[in-house]
């Protein structure tokens, strides 16, 4: 697939215009970073993985009526998708305590949650992505109440759906970041990833917390075996959707 003019290069991802307005090429590259890119590195053939599988869970939650960006995947690290104003806050969804939620509140990690958390942040690296209040959102005007109310329905239908396929996969969902984007209809649509970078996944079949982590925290944590975790996400996920 060739692209034209370089738009953006994030921390995981760059992102190109094409012939066409309404498309835009996202190139999932394999560079890591961890702390708000105080940590960097190369997670080998993350690129790859993260594409495959934010295209086939896209593809998926398509089918569950939860409209996405995504188009398709000419390559296997690269995924065409709808050209989105992207609405600028970072939502998280939490299931289990872990993370920030635990060193900011002294939850102890792997407490289960008596429901799904949301929360929102400020997409913004100059600041940190600070956690945002709903005054907050609205008094930088970044979506409206109604906007909000419809954000937080559909990231807690995204984390039904994802729960309980990763579940089938033995994968428990800890929790994971969303972002949307309005199309030029005014449509909400689910935008960026979903991958090993973007949640939080404990294998079910192992007890022991450090090793049954099969996400980015091996990466920022220095755990090790980080690029065989990350593929055996793949598989699992790859392999439940063929069934
Ligand atoms: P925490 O707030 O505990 O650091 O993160 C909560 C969840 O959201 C984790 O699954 C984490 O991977 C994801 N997350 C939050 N912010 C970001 C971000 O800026 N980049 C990435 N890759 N994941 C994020």
């Amino acid at each position: 697939m060739s692209e034209t003019e370089k738009l953006y290069e994030g921390k995981a991802k760059i992102l190109y215009a094409t012939a066409d307005p309404a498309i835009l090429l996202t190139v999932y590259k394999d560079d890591a970073t961890a702390f708000n890119a105080q940590k960097r590195g190369q997670i080998r053939g993350k690129g790859e993985i993260n594409c495959q599988i934010t295209a086939a869970l896209f593809k998926w939650l398509s089918s569950k009526d939860i409209a996405t960006h995504y188009i398709d995947s000419p390559e296997p690290n690269q995924m065409r998708v709808k050209a989105l104003t992207i609405v600028p806050i970072e939502v998280v969804i939490r299931n289990i305590a872990a993370g920030s939620l635990c060193r900011q509140t002294g939850l102890p990690t792997g407490q289960i949650l008596p429901s799904p958390l949301v929360e929102y942040y400020y997409k913004s690296d100059e600041l940190g992505d600070p956690l945002l209040t709903r005054d907050r959102i609205f008094l930088l005007n970044l979506v409206t109440p109604q906007r909000l109310a419809e954000i937080e329905d559909l990231a807690r239908k995204i984390n039904q759906n994802l729960q309980s396929f990763f579940a089938e996969c033995k994968i428990t969902l800890v929790d994971f970041k969303l972002e949307f984007g309005i199309d030029a209809q005014g449509n909400l649509l689910l935008a960026d990833e979903i991958s090993p970078d973007t949640c939080r996944l404990w294998d079910q079949e192992k007890s022991d917390p450090r090793s049954r982590v099969m996400d980015k925290d091996r990466f920022r944590q220095d755990l090790g075996q980080v690029e065989s975790a990350y593929q055996e996400v793949q598989r699992r996920v790859l392999e439940q959707l063929e069934q």
